[in-house]
């Protein structure tokens, strides 16, 4: 009857997750405030109010993302690679290679049957091939983040940006606007421009068995599908979890596991 919980700080969205006997009883994500320890406590917070619960009621917790050490409340904290893989596993039992996009990195992780991460590579030098990229650029559109994957589905004639750069790639975008280039194909160009450069980082870890996707640019609907296209394989949907909070989950596993092993790592 244990209750444990995991928190992900991450540098754009903050995660928490509450299990009780096995099961999610509750998740919340939020944006991530300027302090990394406000985002844990907001987050954690809401997760307890809405469950009717409070810290004292949390045997185990941890902590992972980027601002894992400033979480006050946690019993320890663990690497983001190791939580995302962890919540992966779970939402998807034969997951061979997991992708993990979120707002300042894109991570690509190999886990072998028995969970163990064998492979791992990394983009956290730039921001293009993060979700920060495709932020700017709905806001440079005028457009709400959730709106920009559908406009691959829409789009007849994507456009191409000449630039990596996200800087530079802005420079063509405001030149396909105002030369009245429909929206449907800046936003599908945006969409492979950014599957481009995760679809590198995907074949450098020369991926194997099902693949599925965690962060917050899995809800990307166009660059999910012009990644598929791109390396030639299925990303595996799953409706067991959010795979936003594939992180926070797998701290909460982790927990779990630490108080099935009398708190011991
Ligand atoms: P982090 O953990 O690094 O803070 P997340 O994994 O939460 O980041 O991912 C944040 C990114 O997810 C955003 O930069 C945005 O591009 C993308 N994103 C978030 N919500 C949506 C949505 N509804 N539709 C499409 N993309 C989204």
């Amino acid at each position: 009857m244990s209750i444990v919980s995991g928190c992900d700080v991450g540098s754009l969205t903050s995660k928490s997750v509450i299990m009780k006997d096995r099961k999610i009883i509750k998740s919340c994500v939020i944006k991530s405030r300027p302090n990394p320890k406000d985002s844990a406590d907001t987050v954690m917070g809401e997760a307890l109010e809405s469950a009717g619960l409070s810290l004292n009621d949390i045997e185990y917790c941890i902590g992972t993302g980027y601002g894992q050490e400033k979480i006050s409340f946690v019993n320890e904290s663990i690497s983001e690679i190791t939580c995302h893989c962890k919540g992966a596993r779970w939402m998807l039992p034969s997951v061979g290679t997991v992708i993990d996009i979120g707002g300042q990195d894109c991570k690509t992780m190999k886990i072998d049957r028995d969970g163990n991460i064998v492979k791992f590579m990394a983009n956290d030098k730039c921001a293009s091939g993060t979700g920060r990229f495709l932020d700017v650029m709905a806001a440079l559109l005028d457009l709400d983040i959730s709106e920009i994957g559908g406009l691959t589905r829409r789009s007849k004639s994507p456009v191409t940006l000449t630039s990596t750069c996200t800087v530079w790639a802005q420079a063509d975008v405001i030149k396909y606007v105002n030369s009245g280039v429909p929206i449907e194909d800046i936003g599908a160009g945006i969409n492979t421009a950014m599957a481009q450069r995760v679809a590198i980082l995907v074949n450098a870890v020369k991926p194997e068995g099902d693949m599925l996707m965690t962060g917050g640019v899995s809800k990307n609907i166009g660059v999910v599908s012009t990644l598929e296209k791109l390396i030639g394989r299925k990303i595996k949907k799953t409706r067991k979890a959010d795979p936003q909070i594939a992180g926070a989950l797998g701290a909460a596993l982790i927990a779990l596991e630490r108080t099935e092993n009398g708190g011991k790592k």
